[in-house]
């Protein structure tokens, strides 16, 4: 594709609500060590669906105009002069937050709470929804022949429900509690399934998104009820023989109250807890369970170091179908309405078909 006759249309957001279709200059390499990217699909985020209806998440607010996604996979179309590892052609998943390298958390490891991170469609900085996008080559991963490009797209929420459950630990023969059965939980459940978990439960609110989980991945799955977070904590234990004691690992992908607060109740003693989801800032919280039980509790933001390798490759190997979560493609032009869909939750994931690429 040569990029000076292609499209590099762009999906914008102005203010809440307010969104807008618009060509933006061609980017160009500036470092040797960059490469320049054609987008062929990108999917909906939940936060990408809150930035287009609140205008901000947290303290990251939009002030300028910003060009929205950061789910995508592309194809390389020219490369800086230091890159050795990619040539134009190859199809890449794309990381698309790029740290600092240089500060003590990215030094310790731990790149993805750099400070200084920059990440696609977080404010101030433009996200993926466009023609064409420059991202250093290493946050480039390189997609085998057997995986598509619209699998690639779900390589991103794929590393993160891998950083969380390298957050757990989790080991052959646990048993594994996902409370949320949205794409980030679904996808906890398939990692903790593929990392040799022997029972894993989903749970939600919805018993459509609970069928699906079944047929996806999960060993059980578990309607929450309106009553008392250890009535619900002790259903879930009654599910099967290895959760009588208690869950190995319990993970919240909900971020609601009602789900973490369940959580700490499932959790075995010993055992541990990681919260994946985001909801309200501040909430009830049981901590006299977390204390008495030694609860091991740890947060996940993103992923870092190694975990879109290892997305990669859990798609590769079959041990992870994101085929199945992929509800339809729409074309560019039709962005607006995929995003009202990934609102009214009539959707698991959503793929925006790139400007230079047609739906298949
Ligand atoms: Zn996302
Ligand atoms: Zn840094």
């Amino acid at each position: 594709m040569d990029p000076k006759t292609a499209s590099n249309l762009s999906f914008i957001l102005n203010k809440p609500h307010d969104v807008e279709f618009k060509s933006r200059d061609l980017p160009t390499l500036s470092d040797p060590h960059d490469v320049l990217v054609a987008i062929n699909y990108t999917g909906i985020c939940g936060s990408d669906v809150h930035y287009w209806t609140h205008g901000a998440i947290g303290h990251y607010v939009v002030k300028e105009p910003m060009v929205l996604g950061h789910e995508s996979a592309g194809t390389i179309v020219e490369v800086g002069s230091a890159v050795t590892t990619l040539r134009p052609g190859d199809r890449v998943a794309l990381e698309p937050g790029y740290p600092c390298r240089r500060c003590g958390p990215c030094l310790s490891g731990k790149y993805n709470l750099c400070p200084e991170m920059r990440f696609a469609a977080t404010p101030p900085y433009h996200g993926t929804l466009t023609g064409f996008w420059v991202s250093p080559a290493d946050f480039c991963y390189k997609l085998p022949e057997s995986v598509t490009l619209q699998e690639g797209a779900l390589v991103e929420p794929l590393a993160v429900a891998v950083h969380i459950v390298r957050q757990a630990v989790v080991t052959p023969g646990q048993s594994v509690v996902v409370m949320g059965a949205g794409p980030v939980g679904l996808l906890c459940a398939a990692v903790a399934r593929a990392f040799g978990a022997s029972t894993v439960v989903s749970v939600d609110i919805v018993e459509s998104k609970l069928a699906f989980a079944k047929s996806f991945c999960s060993t059980h799955t578990y309607s929450s009820q309106r009553i008392p977070a250890p009535e619900n904590a002790s259903n879930i234990r009654a599910l099967a023989p290895n959760l009588a004691g208690g869950a190995d690992v319990v993970i919240d992908a909900s971020g609601a109250e009602p789900s973490i607060q369940t959580s700490l109740h499932v959790v075995r003693t010993g055992g541990t807890y990681v919260q994946g989801g985001m909801g309200r800032d501040e909430i009830t919280f049981p901590i006299m369970a977390m204390c008495l039980k030694e609860v091991t509790a740890k947060g996940s933001f993103r992923y870092g170091s190694g975990d879109y390798k290892l997305a990669v490759e859990l798609v590769a190997s079959g041990r992870v179908d994101v085929r199945k979560l992929i509800s339809g493609v729409v074309d560019f032009e039709d962005a607006e309405q995929a995003f009202e869909k990934v609102k009214e939750g009539e959707v698991i994931k959503i793929l925006i078909a790139g400007p230079n690429e047609k739906k298949e």
